[in-house]
């Protein structure tokens, strides 16, 4: 039996649970036992899907990539997350759970970003609803995504710099929980599978109309199921939507790619799959890139959105089940992959999706197969980095 919701106290098998500060004990259960009414009221259901249609943009295209599919020997489509208002999948969830924010009654909303999407995503959000936002991102990741840090600022945000450890990803979320301690009245907007119980599945629920709509759209355009979803795995949150509906059929195959940076023999990689063990990272047990003694590994990737020593628990289960297929990407692998669809295939994909596209090189494809790359966002706020790497 293979579960793709966590039981009562938020475990996928081993992996889950809610480990915070008591002070967060008694916000916590109120999200827990509020998320799942509220997700399947027709209230929420009515305001969501309006505004996933006519504010995101949704259904976003399931694209038949003729040139990529040719290349490959293979049937290659993209779900074109990054065709989203704010170009990536990030906006699924922001919408959600600013609705739930807004019927718990918050007016102050705080969230963690690395690539700055979920940052973008969070303070669209709020000027959506006219709700305060405090954005905590890495100084380093405010340097390599700065178009992000001013469309953030230009949305009426607040956008604070976290300067402690390696200054990305995992240091903005350690701050932005130390806010939510401070001020347990705010919503704390998570941008991945990750964190407290109920934040994974609640996310991924927000998430699942990905592979909702891929499930639909294959039928229509294919007949049947494909046979392999691919996707970049950083916390977690598109891969997780992207295979949510397919988790448990025998015959799709669920394929992730996680960034190895320099490269997985290296000390420079955020591939927690492949290198992590059992830990405790911000709220949850799951995997953890961490020393013997539980010292956290820095991790390092050329994309700030994977660049993250966690996973979500979700994830961690599926692979512990034999569920889920792993590959690593370089950050030069990943380069060369965003480079090659931009020039077959005319879509700039983001660093983050490129990784995912790593994974055609990296699968044996029979010419049957049907395989559908969830292409999460696009590539326009990582273009200083393509441009820098490529000497252009
Ligand atoms: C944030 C981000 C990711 C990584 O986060 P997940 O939660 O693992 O999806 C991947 N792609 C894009 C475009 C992102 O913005």
């Amino acid at each position: 039996m293979i579960n793709k919701n966590p039981d009562q106290e938020g475990f996928y098998g081993d992996f889950g649970g809610a480990f915070v500060p008591e002070v967060l004990a008694a916000n916590l259960k109120e999200l827990q036992e509020k998320y799942i009414p509220f997700i399947e009221s027709e209230e929420f259901q009515t305001e969501f899907q309006d505004l996933l249609q006519n504010y995101l943009g949704r259904a976003t295209p399931l694209y038949h990539a003729k040139k990529l599919s040719a290349k490959y020997g293979t049937h290659v489509y993209l779900k074109r997350e990054d065709l989203n208002h704010t170009g990536s999948h990030k906006m699924n969830n922001a919408l959600g759970q600013i609705l739930l924010a807004e019927k718990l009654g918050k007016k102050r909303i705080i969230a963690e970003t690395g690539a700055g999407q979920h940052g973008v995503a969070t303070a669209t959000a709020c000027a959506l609803r006219g709700l305060e936002c405090v954005i905590y991102m890495g100084e380093v990741d405010m340097v390599r995504q700065a178009t992000n840090v001013s469309r953030m600022k230009m949305l009426g945000a607040e956008v604070r710099a976290a300067r402690s450890g390696t200054k990305t990803l995992k240091d903005a979320v350690n701050e932005a929980l130390e806010d939510w301690i401070q001020n347990p009245d705010t919503y704390y907007l998570i941008g991945s599978a990750v964190g407290p119980h109920p934040y994974p599945d609640m996310v991924t629920r927000f998430q699942s109309v990905i592979s909702k709509e891929i499930k639909t759209q294959f039928e229509e355009k294919v007949g049947g199921l494909p046979t392999h979803i691919l996707a970049a795995i950083g916390g977690g949150s598109n891969a997780a939507g992207a295979f949510y509906h397919f988790i448990g059929e025998p015959n799709v195959q669920l394929v992730a790619a996680e960034a190895s940076g320099h490269g997985l023999e290296t000390d420079k990689t955020a591939a927690t799959l492949h290198l992590g063990t059992t830990g405790v990272l911000h709220g949850s047990k799951s995997k953890v890139m961490q020393t013997a003694d539980g010292q956290l590994i820095d991790p390092h990737s050329i994309s700030a959105g994977l660049d993250y020593p966690g996973i979500g628990p979700l994830h961690a289960y599926l692979h512990d089940i034999n569920q889920l297929e792993i590959h690593d990407a370089t950050d030069q692998e990943a380069l060369e992959a965003g480079r090659e669809l931009t020039q077959l295939e005319g879509i700039l994909p983001a660093l983050e999706s490129a990784h995912a596209l790593v994974l055609l090189k990296k699968v044996k494809f029979k010419p049957e197969d049907q395989v559908v790359v969830n292409l999460s966002g696009r590539g326009d706020k990582d273009l200083p980095t393509y441009l820098k790497a490529f000497g252009l």
